[in-house]
C-alpha cells in the first residue's frame, strides 16, 4: 500500500491507495498518536509519505514506520490537479488555489507550477473558535447542523437595508457588515449566530481569493480544504459571490483530502 498523510494544524487526512479508488481517512490532530497507532496495526509495511505542518510530531510517533516528507504546497497542488483531472469540468491550467484549513493559504497555479501569493487567518479555524465563543459548541458537524436553519439576516447589514428605499449602486442582497446588526436588533437565535459566521467566514475567504484572481488576471478559482466538507452554507456563499464577481468556482468534492493524495502519489 501507498499511504500520503497530510497532517493539519485540525486534522490528519489519509489517502490510502487501493486498485481502484484512494481510500480516505480522518484523525484528530491533537491526537496523532491514535493516528499512529491505527496505521502500524492496519497497514504494516506500507509506504508512507507525509506532509504538512504536524508531519514531524505525527512521525514521532510513527515508531516501527519508513516515511519520506513532501512540502505541503507541493502536496496540495498536485492533489488538486489530480482530482481536477477525475472530473467532469474542463480542468483549468491557470487558476487561483484557495486551501480553507484552519487558516487559508492562496496560491497562483500556472502551467501545474504553483507560487504562493497571499494568506489569511480567518479560515475553518475561526468557524470553530467563534462557535466556541459565542455558542459554547465546539463540534464541527453540530455547529454546521445549527447553522443551516439561522437567518443572516437577522445579524448582518445588507447594501439594500442601508440603502432603505433608495436604489443602491451595487446588489442589495450583499453584504454590507457582517454582524453590523448586532447593536440595533436583539432577535437573533444561536442558528442565525451561527449561519453569520459561516457568512463571515465564507466571504471574507472568497473576496481573498477573487482579489488575488483579479490581480493575476485569472477567472478559475479551485477551492480546497475540510472548511467546505459538510458544510452547504459555506459552499453556497463561496460559490455565489465567487460567481457574481465573474469568477469560475471549483468546489472540489474530496478537495479536503488535496495534501494527502499528493503526498500518496509522491510514492
Ligand atoms: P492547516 O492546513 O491550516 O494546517 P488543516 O489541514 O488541519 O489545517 P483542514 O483539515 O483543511 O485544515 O480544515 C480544518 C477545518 O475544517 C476546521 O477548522 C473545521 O472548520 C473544518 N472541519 C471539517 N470537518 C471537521 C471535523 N471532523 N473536525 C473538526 N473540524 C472539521
Ligand atoms: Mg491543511
Amino acid at each position: 500500500f501507498k499511504i500520503g498523510i497530510d497532517a493539519g494544524g485540525t486534522l490528519i487526512k489519509l489517502a490510502i491507495q487501493t486498485a481502484s479508488q484512494p481510500v480516505f481517512r480522518i484523525f484528530s490532530s491533537n491526537d496523532p498518536i491514535s493516528c499512529a497507532r491505527w496505521l502500524e496495526t492496519h497497514y504494516d509495511g506500507a509506504e508512507f509519505c507525509l506532509t504538512g505542518g504536524g508531519a514531524q510530531k505525527l512521525a514521532e510517533s510513527l515508531e516501527s514506520v519508513d516515511w519520506t516528507h513532501i512540502p505541503e504546497f507541493d502536496a496540495s497542488l498536485q492533489g488538486a490537479e489530480w482530482l481536477l483531472s477525475k472530473g467532469d469540468n474542463p480542468v483549468p491550467t491557470n487558476y487561483i488555489l484557495a486551501n480553507v484549513g484552519t487558516g487559508t493559504s492562496l496560491h497562483v497555479v500556472r502551467n501545474k507550477d504553483a507560487a504562493r501569493i497571499g494568506g489569511s487567518g480567518v479560515g475553518g479555524g475561526t468557524l470553530m473558535g467563534l462557535s466556541g465563543i459565542m455558542l459554547g459548541i465546539n463540534d464541527f458537524e453540530q455547529f454546521i447542523q445549527l447553522s443551516a436553519t439561522g437567518r443572516r439576516d437577522n445579524i448582518d447589514v445588507t447594501v439594500a437595508q442601508l440603502y432603505a428605499g433608495a436604489e443602491p449602486p451595487i446588489p442589495g442582497d450583499l453584504t454590507a457588515s457582517n454582524f453590523g446588526r448586532v447593536q440595533e436588533s436583539l432577535k437573533y437565535s444561536p442558528a442565525d449566530q451561527a449561519a453569520a459566521v459561516v457568512g463571515l467566514v465564507a466571504e471574507t475567504v472568497s473576496t481573498l481569493a477573487i482579489l488575488a484572481a483579479q490581480k493575476e488576471s485569472l477567472q478559475d478559482i479551485v477551492y480546497i480544504g475540510s472548511t467546505f466538507v459538510a458544510n452547504p452554507l459555506m459552499v453556497k456563499i463561496v460559490d455565489s459571490y465567487s460567481q457574481f464577481c465573474g469568477m469560475h468556482p471549483y468546489i472540489l468534492p474530496h478537495g479536503s483530502y488535496c495534501g494527502a493524495i499528493g503526498a500518496m502519489l509522491s510514492l
